[in-house]
């Protein structure tokens, strides 16, 4: 099924063209990564598609329905959630307390909130963590508070934004799997990522974007062979092992 539907986004911030007449189908179930050089307009598509930026052009169905011009708020009760490039807890709560206040959001009750809290705490092994204040975490462990904050609203479409970046290859490998797992759960995902370990072993399709548009789009091994992928991004000596 198709669950979100990008048809020809336009972006201009003043002169520039963020985004250039992209248009991309997710499927219900799937993993696919966007890559492309920094300034291509990656954060720029998650801000339209989670009510952050306006586009001047374009439309965004999720479920069939158009999204555009709804509050992000609205548009994370529908199921949409993204986590931060920049990551983005309350500095000064708990573990525990960012988790539950995300919860809260899509839960009824404050018991609700907690129990579901605990649980997603667990899940990202941020278990021992749960009464450290988020200032205090280290970036990996921020990062996967990042992921239970997102996970923690119950989504069916999850956004991560270079949620690899900074951490060290063990750290990226327990990502890799958490990302899998909550996949098998049934959660699709849309994921921004430049660790290319990542990428080639998440996503069932990759979309590359370059100067705001889209240059490309298939099977992770059509990608990588890619001349004009190679050429604005890879790189020559690219190599998928
Ligand atoms: P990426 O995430 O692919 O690195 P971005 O989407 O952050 O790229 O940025 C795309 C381009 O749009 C960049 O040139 C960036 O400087 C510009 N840009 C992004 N957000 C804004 C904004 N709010 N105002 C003006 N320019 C912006
Ligand atoms: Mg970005």
């Amino acid at each position: 099924m198709n669950l979100l539907s990008i048809e020809k986004i336009e972006k201009n911030f003043g002169g520039l063209r963020a985004l250039d007449n992209i248009s991309l189908q997710i499927h219900s179930g799937e993993i696919v990564a966007i890559i492309g050089p920094n300034g291509a307009g990656k954060t720029t598509l998650f801000n339209v598609l989670t009510g952050f930026i306006r586009p001047d052009n374009g439309q965004v169905h999720f479920k069939g329905q158009s999204i555009l011009g709804m509050k992000p708020h609205r548009i994370c009760r529908l199921g949409i959630v993204r986590t931060f490039q920049i990551v983005k807890p309350f500095l000064e709560l708990t573990v525990l307390d960012n988790v539950i206040v995300a919860a809260y959001n899509r839960l009824p009750s404050l018991t609700e909130a907690k129990k579901k809290a605990g649980e997603i705490i667990e899940f990202v092994a941020l278990d021992h963590k749960r009464t450290a204040l988020a200032h205090e975490l280290t970036l990996p462990h921020r990062k996967r508070l990042e992921l239970a904050r997102a996970l923690a609203t119950d989504p069916t479409l999850l956004m991560l934004d270079e949620v690899m970046a900074g951490i060290n290859p063990t750290e990226t490998d327990t990502l890799i799997s958490l990302i899998r797992e909550i996949n098998r759960k049934g959660v699709t995902i849309l994921l921004i990522e430049h660790v290319m370990r990542g990428v080639m072993a998440l996503s069932q399709r990759i979309a590359v974007l370059n100067f705001g548009e889209k240059i490309a789009e298939g099977l992770p091994e059509e990608i990588t062979q890619d001349p004009q992928v190679i050429e604005a991004y890879l790189g020559e000596d690219y190599n998928v092992a």
